[in-house]
């Protein structure tokens, strides 16, 4: 039997898991109750598995004997990296759904329970065919992908040599609850998410009467001036075809009208497509609120917290998992995406490192419109169950596949 028809064999265990995992979602870096049902899943499986210290991380390695088979590599053979992220979102759920969260406050509405399941499904079928995988697979259970860089920790704890020699390639899959209907698959080459950044500012100036401004420093005119001008340098600094996205969503300064305060701090969220407009953006917005400030005698502390790079697909290895797509799921499943997305992902650590492609995957339930659904991160966002076959079909179709190439 082929692996699309195993999975649907396992379908049943699939939807059990992940509703068992909806039920109870977590938050964060830390997710026992999740991990221990993850282990569970893998239970009995020929699988090297090593947990994390930071986070509550699952790393299983699986060690095809089909490359000693074919005389290719004493050691095992090449790497390929599955990557499912487990963690859920302070929201507090409102599908009315029969497994819905039981935690208040807590919901998956990003889909990462469906990503858990179809990984933990990936790893049951390619255990299934160990003896003739040429090469090695890491499965990556990941928490902390909403905002806590768990990729990052996992990369710090050594995912990426789990398997005694880095991965010639890495794949992650992503469920939408709208946008696309489901069980289509969407992916472009090169950038395929935003990089995301906070803009820290704080404009330091001299407290005073508001009557004898001459007698203090005030913050405040400055800073208002720092918001506009970060809006000109987005418009004329980048290039339109490699945009860059500035929005000061948080403002705060003094106290009452008659007082001018010491100080006016704003935050702002900065998106970016490309490493090099990342890079400039980074340098040219600290430039010029220091200028301004500067220019008027004041002083600025300025930061770019730590965020999530852009989340560069490769271009061979995106063109190789979407044909990998299409000749399971069937060409009409498969459909090109003309632009980046511009939320971001912690997978851009994995892809800084190892050439990969992050896919998304149509979870749309039936009788809803993609184009009307309720979005990923939305409290009554509804991720198809019908989707769970297919995924773990592909996580494990992409990986032997690559190891049959490499
Ligand atoms: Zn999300
Ligand atoms: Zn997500």
């Amino acid at each position: 039997m082929g692996v699309r028809d195993d999975a649907e064999a396992i379908a049943p265990e699939l939807v059990g898991l992940r509703r068992a995992i909806h039920r109870e979602p977590e938050i964060g870096l830390d997710l026992p109750g999740t991990q221990r049902k993850v282990l569970a899943a893998l239970d009995g499986l020929p699988l090297e598995i090593s947990l994390g210290t930071a986070l509550s991380s699952v790393t299983a390695v699986l060690r095809g004997e089909g490359a000693a088979a074919l005389g290719r590599n004493a050691k095992g053979g090449p790497v390929v990296l599955l990557r499912g992220d487990m963690d859920a979102l302070p929201v507090a759920e409102r599908t009315g759904l029969d497994y819905a969260s039981q935690i208040e406050g807590a919901m998956h509405a990003c889909g990462h329970d469906l990503h858990t399941a179809m990984l933990a499904g990936a790893a049951r079928l390619l255990a299934a065919r160990q003896r003739e995988l040429p090469g090695m697979v890491v499965f990556m259970f990941q928490p902390g992908e909403e905002g806590h860089a768990g990729a990052r920790h996992m990369i710090a704890e050594g995912v990426l040599d789990a398997a005694g020699q880095r991965p010639a390639a890495a794949y992650a899959l992503h469920v939408a609850s709208a946008d696309w209907p489901a069980g289509v698959i969407s992916t472009r080459p090169g950038p395929m998410l935003a990089a995301a950044e906070v803009l820290a500012v704080t404009v330091h100036g001299h407290g005073g009467h508001g009557s004898e401004p001459y007698h203090a420093a005030d913050p405040i005119p400055a800073a208002c001036e720092m918001v506009t001008a970060l809006q000109t340098l987005v418009t004329r600094k980048f290039d339109v075809f490699d945009p860059v996205v500035i929005t000061v969503g948080s403002f705060h300064a003094g106290t009452t009208d008659n007082v001018i305060p010491d100080d006016a701090t704003f935050l702002a969220t900065v998106r970016s497509f490309s490493p090099g407009a990342r890079d400039k953006v980074r340098e040219s917005a600290l430039a010029l609120v220091g200028g301004i400030a500067s220019a008027h005698g004041l002083t600025v502390s300025a930061e770019f917290r730590d965020g999530y790079p852009v989340t560069v697909n490769d271009e061979a290895e995106t063109r190789f998992a979407a044909g990998v797509a299409a000749d399971l799921l069937g060409e009409e499943c498969c459909v090109a995406q003309l632009n980046p997305m511009t939320g971001a992902e912690d997978f851009s650590f994995v892809l800084e490192q190892v050439p990969g492609a992050f896919l998304m995957l149509g979870a749309c339930p039936p009788g809803a419109d993609p184009a009307t659904a309720p979005n990923n991160h939305a409290p009554d966002a509804v991720f198809d169950d019908s989707v769970l076959a297919d995924g773990a079909a592909l996580y494990a179709e992409l990986a032997l596949q690559r190891l049959a190439l490499s």
